[in-house]
């Protein structure tokens, strides 16, 4: 007998699939953590568009449905609503999970859009649920707090500055000038074959009066912006073209994109994300004690320890934060000397809090002589460098001038933490890094949506979808069910 090859069963063959869809879906698969989750939530409370049915009108999609068939795909790392319509009609567990109804792309697409605000609502439960399994906070949490630059759905030539939309704005006069001449032409002409290009320099035409518009638009925001908060945070103001919102931000060794800063605040016992937010905050400067006194009121802490690296070190934020109870554990960064590598380092200056004066090499004492309330600094000094033997080492000014920040005690406190102990830096990378690395698997290729409210949604569900994953490798799957199922009969009681 001839050797075959191994083939299927005959497509026209019947009963062959199990006869219940519900047959189709491993007893151990994601969508029934997914499903479980899904049945707990109150809909209408977490304020999801169409939560209530119409009265009239044909009936629409369950929010609920299109819920479970996004939080499914974003754990699958398929995001787009056509590639999501797609699988509703091939996949499985989608059809098992949506109870085979597929949704054409637009409502999949409409419910992502509209929902911006109920994500957050749902994953800011999601974390009440993990601190009443334990799984977060606790006496006196450690939380770490990071930032990391997420790509918006926009291209950097899309961020013009002032002077590339005049340019723009000027080729485009120029352009449609020269259209206009062809018409004139082909009018000239008359002739009938010249009709189909007449059609598209008017196509053409259209959509360079629409991109002058933007463009217009665009100059008119920055002028009115002015020194706007926008304008201070970037050296060059920048308006979006495609998404107004998102900023052009500096990279990892210097490369440049379009798109959002998120902070995310991360308890350090199980990597759960706590507190997150997207921000156009061009540095971490200043986002230090808002993302501590977010974490710190999700867990309901009296007192917390914050850890972040050296991007967050400010004195300001290191102060606020030890006014709320909360220690901060922040490394200074190394601070190149103002005044040139060949000159003593400021560190060489000591400063004495009991006569709020710096000793200097020389051993002269440094008095202060302005206080800047702008700056929130004060300066200190001494008439003694003139003659002074290390002058050539010191200063090329007439003297050397120290300045001090109102908070550098604050911001020396947690520094010294810091230094003190290695293993809380480590906690600290060993913390954050892990679930940026994940949110940047989960939204490969940045954001989808576009303008900050939008985007703030669908980093929401980005932020479950890990706390989710995270939640049941830390459980296992039976454990999570288990607890999905109880905490839904206690708020369903
Ligand atoms: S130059 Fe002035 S500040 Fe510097 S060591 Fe001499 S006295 Fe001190």
């Amino acid at each position: 007998m001839a050797h075959q090859h191994k083939r299927g069963i005959a497509r026209t063959q019947t009963a062959l699939l199990p006869a219940a869809v519900e047959d189709y879906v491993a007893a151990h698969s994601i969508v029934r953590v997914i499903d479980e989750y899904v049945n707990g939530l109150d809909m209408v409370a977490l304020e999801f568009d169409k939560s209530v049915p119409a009265a009239t009108g044909r009936p629409g999609y369950a929010p609920d449905d299109l819920l479970r068939l996004y939080l499914y795909g974003y754990w699958n790392r398929v995001r787009s609503s056509r590639r999501l319509e797609i699988e509703c009609k091939r996949n499985l567990e989608a059809m098992w999970l949506m109870s085979q109804l597929a949704p054409d792309h637009k409502t999949i697409a409409d419910f992502r859009r509209v929902n911006a605000r109920a994500f957050q609502l749902m994953c800011a439960q999601f974390v009440q649920f993990l601190r009443g399994q334990k799984l977060v906070g606790g006496e006196a949490p450690v939380v770490a707090v990071d930032g990391s630059k997420f790509k918006a759905s926009a291209s950097k030539s899309s961020l013009v500055t002032a002077e590339q939309a005049a340019k723009q704005r000027q080729k485009i006069e120029q352009r449609i000038g020269q259209y206009l001449e062809q018409m004139d032409q082909a009018d000239a002409q008359e002739d009938a074959e010249v009709e189909p290009s007449a059609e598209r320099i008017e196509a053409a035409l259209k959509r360079l009066r629409q991109r002058d518009q933007q463009l217009e638009q665009a100059q008119a925001e920055l002028a009115a912006q002015g020194a706007g908060a926008k304008a201070k945070e970037e050296r060059t103001p920048r308006v979006g073209l495609t998404d107004p919102d998102c900023v052009m931000l500096s990279g990892k060794g210097g490369a440049t994109l379009a798109g959002y800063n998120v902070q995310q605040a991360v308890d350090a016992q199980h990597k759960l994300i706590v507190a997150h937010e997207v921000t156009t905050h061009a540095n971490d400067r200043t986002s230090l004690e808002p993302m501590a006194s977010q974490a710190q009121q999700v867990l309901g802490a009296a007192e917390m320890t914050v850890l972040a690296d050296t991007g967050y070190m400010n004195g300001a934020q290191a102060q606020g934060c030890e006014a709320k109870g909360i220690t901060p554990v922040v490394p200074m960064p190394e601070v190149p000397n103002t005044h040139g590598e060949a000159f003593y380092p400021k560190r060489m200056f000591s400063y004495d809090k009991t006569t709020d004066s710096y000793r200097c090499r020389a051993g002269e004492v440094l008095k202060r002589y302005k206080h800047d309330r702008t700056a929130e600094t004060d300066y200190y000094w001494t008439r003694a460098c003139a003659g002074c033997a290390h002058k050539a080492r010191c200063t090329k000014s007439e003297r050397r001038s120290i300045a001090r920040s109102w908070y550098a005690e604050a911001a020396e406190r947690a520094h010294e933490r810091a230094r003190g102990n290695a293993t809380l830096m480590r906690l600290r990378s060993a913390t954050a890094e892990h679930p940026f690395g994940n949110l940047k698997a989960i939204l490969d290729g940045g954001f989808l949506l576009r303008t900050l409210p939008k985007v703030k949604g669908e980093m929401a569900l980005g932020v479950l979808t890990y706390n989710l994953k995270r939640t049941l490798n830390i459980l296992g799957i039976e454990q999570l069910m288990q607890k999905l199922r109880t905490h839904r009969t206690l708020i369903s009681v």
